[in-house]
């Protein structure tokens, strides 16, 4: 019996093109293979069944992992493995699904029904959800419409949106993890309200906590009276990182001024070089440190030894580190982006910026910077920020939403 709703769920979770144990900050491993492992898990401990499918991404990788109470990940054959661009996966979707049906026929296992992620996930997602007869979740994570909208980094093919679209349409429920995804849904993509349920993501708050500022900071090495301004997450020109470094100019009077970048890896080589690139011409070259990716477990003690942790990103669904950093008592600035405008309190734990432009980020930081925002008070206020997101919490969310699913499916 379970805790939570009351009877088992067996869930099989989709993730085709990224697997959620992959590298986080590389090309394509970021916020979304944080979403499933964390709600994987958090569904496994309170006694549901999850089963997460992705494709062979390393010839080293087993075919099943036990990932906790509950969660298997499984690597399925999906073209040659090693990583390949995200659209090359689109070709493998067939050979992706049949070996997904194989294993399952193998070990006669039944699913009640099938959460997707992403669009190429979504269309396996459908083909199953027909043989199988069982509902079809999904969360998109990022749109392809809203992405060109913006118009900044890759242009998305017509085959993704025009296939976010019939997924719209024929799927069951959507999972969206802000309000303005759900009305970029039914605005770009004709959802009806009904079907989109807003479930925001959580923030693993046993990981994400403060620490002793001070000491993290001579540990690191980025101590003194040196101002530490903090960025994590994929590099990839959505991500804004340019604008940042632009504000680093209005900034680079100030004594001890510091720049971290933290995240890619030698796939986004040629953007981080750009980057580089363009740090040398705005003269703040010894003000920007590529420190490369760091492990989730060790990341805490970067946003501690954080004066401010700044998104400056064109486009979020969510963003988790803005939901990170607070989790770790350390301010915010970020463009209007994901869910943070919904958290923060302009000039208590950060702000949000609304025209975007380097000038404004460099005042909201300046004005952070002039303060001292480490004190215990101002930390456990931002920490509380954020506490009702707790992955179990969003779990138990999300297996409401999964049940009734289940429930109208059996009527
Ligand atoms: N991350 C990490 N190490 C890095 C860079 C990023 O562990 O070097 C993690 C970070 O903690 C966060 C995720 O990657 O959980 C990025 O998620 P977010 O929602 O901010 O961005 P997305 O990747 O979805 O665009």
């Amino acid at each position: 019996m379970n805790p939570i709703t009351g009877g088992q769920m067996r869930i099989a979770m989709l993730s085709v093109h990224s697997c959620p144990v992959g590298r986080l900050g590389t090309k394509d491993t970021g916020g979304m293979s944080v979403y499933v492992l964390e709600l994987a898990r958090e569904l496994g401990k309170s006694g549901h069944l999850v089963d997460i499918y992705t494709r062979v991404h390393d010839s080293e990788d087993r075919q099943i992992y036990e990932l906790g109470r509950n969660v298997r990940l499984m690597h399925l054959k999906a073209g040659k493995g090693g990583e390949i661009h995200k659209l090359a996966v689109y070709a493998h979707l067939p050979e992706f699904t049949r070996e997904l049906e194989n294993f399952r026929q193998r070990t006669q296992f039944r699913y009640d029904l099938v959460y997707s992620h992403y669009w190429l996930s979504g269309l396996v997602g459908r083909q199953l959800c027909q043989w199988w007869d069982v509902p079809h979740l999904i969360m998109f994570h990022t749109l392809g419409v809203v992405k060109n909208t913006i118009g900044i980094g890759e242009i998305e093919p017509e085959l993704r949106i025009e296939t976010e679209r019939e997924l719209v349409k024929d799927c069951q429920r959507i999972i969206a993890a802000t309000e303005k995804e759900k009305s970029d849904l039914i605005g770009h993509y004709g959802a009806s309200p009904e079907a989109v349920h807003v479930i925001p993501c959580g923030v693993n708050l046993e990981l994400f906590r403060p620490v002793d500022r001070k000491e993290v900071r001579r540990q690191l090495g980025f101590d003194g009276d040196g101002k530490n301004i903090l960025y994590v997450g994929r590099i990839e020109p959505l991500k804004g990182l340019d604008k940042l470094l632009k504000a680093m100019t209005y900034l680079k009077n100030k004594p001890g001024i510091r720049l971290l970048v933290i995240g890619g890896d030698e796939n986004n080589q040629c953007e981080i070089n750009r980057l580089k690139q363009l740090s040398r011409e705005l003269q703040i070259q010894g003000l920007v440190f590529f420190l490369g990716l760091i492990k989730q477990s060790e990341l805490p003690f970067y946003y501690g030894a954080a004066d401010v942790c700044v998104v400056p990103s064109y486009y979020e669904s969510f963003g988790l580190v803005a939901m990170e950093a607070l989790a770790c008592g350390t301010p915010v600035v970020t463009t209007k982006v994901g869910y943070a405008e919904n958290i923060i309190r302009q000039g208590r734990d950060g702000y949000v910026v609304m025209d975007n432009t380097p000038s404004t980020l460099s005042e909201k930081i300046a004005r952070l910077l002039s303060r001292s925002n480490g004190d215990a008070k101002s930390v456990n206020a931002r920490r509380a920020t954020v506490t009702r997101f707790s992955w179990s919490k969003i779990a138990v969310r999300l297996a409401r939403e999964c049940e009734t699913l289940r429930a109208s499916h059996l009527r």
